[in-house]
């Protein structure tokens, strides 16, 4: 049994749905209090409003992770509202598809933009306040695409999240003397509205290939980042933790259904 977050404030980005959503949800249960960032602020606030509906405390933030000013504004907010900011969850991103022979540079930059250079603004506009934690924690919601697989159509996704790792590995030892931690959480499949809009198709292709047989849950990322937000997670910065029902590893077809 983990201690609770209970007094804690966490800034979770990219929390109107999908798995900032779940983070969110397992959060609260354990007593954090939660900042819900997205940039449509009515989906934030209704995401906000089911957590406080479920006995647990939270509010809404209007917020892009790809600004650095609108992301200290919401760092401030955590802490005008919750008297700290001790967890970050740098989780928002994006994965729409387009192979390389048809991607434009544009293309190319909103992915890198958002899930890479936000990561890097996220948390940059959250050290001050998680320097004055003291034993702060910053949570990376990275990938299996990219870091250890690929899927036509992500090359840019891909390059975005395994360069998320590679912030990772050098912002730990930069941020280690604030005793903040920085680790990651790696999802497989998991079902959001996000992965929804890939269509039916996908999902149920990407269920019958992993060994466990289903797509992951929201929740099943929300427990993940809750160990690595715990007390008890306090020595271990700069890692990873795939949470992908064992998708990576059959390798062959035969493996799998052997
Ligand atoms: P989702 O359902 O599409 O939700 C994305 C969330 O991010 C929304 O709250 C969205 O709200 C927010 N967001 C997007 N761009 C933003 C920006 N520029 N600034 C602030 N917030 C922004 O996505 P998801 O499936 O939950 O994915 C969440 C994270 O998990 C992503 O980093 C994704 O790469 C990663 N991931 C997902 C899966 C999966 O299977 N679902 C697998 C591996 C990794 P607004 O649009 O209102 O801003």
């Amino acid at each position: 049994m983990l201690t609770s977050l209970d007094g804690k404030s966490a800034l979770v980005t990219g929390a109107s749905k999908g798995i900032g959503k779940g983070i969110a949800r397992v959060f609260a249960r354990h007593g954090a209090k939660v900042l819900v960032v997205a940039r449509n602020l009515d989906a934030a606030e209704a995401t906000a409003a089911e957590i406080v509906a479920a006995g647990g405390n939270a509010s809404a933030f209007a917020a892009d992770i790809r600004e650095l000013d609108t992301m200290e504004a919401a760092a401030a907010a955590a802490v005008d509202r919750h008297g700290s900011l001790d967890i970050l969850c740098a989780n928002a991103g994006i994965f729409p598809q387009a192979k390389i022979e048809a991607m434009t540079p544009d293309q190319w930059d909103e992915v890198i933009d958002t899930n890479l250079k936000g990561t890097f603004i996220s948390v940059k506009a959250c050290i001050p306040a998680l320097k004055v934690s003291g034993e702060g924690r910053i949570v990376i919601t990275s990938s299996i695409t990219g870091p250890v697989t690929g899927y036509p159509g992500w090359t840019h996704y891909g390059a975005s999240k395994a360069g998320q790792l590679g912030f990772l590995h050098t912002a730990c030892i930069e941020l280690a003397r604030y005793g903040i931690t920085v680790n990651a959480v790696l999802p497989g499949n998991i079902v959001t509205e996000g992965l929804e809009g890939l269509g039916g198709d996908y999902l149920k292709t990407m269920a019958a290939s992993i060994p466990l047989k289903r797509l992951g849950s929201v929740e099943d990322i929300g427990y993940a980042a809750l160990f690595l937000a715990s007390k008890e997670a306090g020595y271990i910065t700069g890692q990873t933790i795939i949470v992908d029902g064992g998708q990576i590893l059959p390798e062959s077809l035969e493996a799998l259904n052997a």
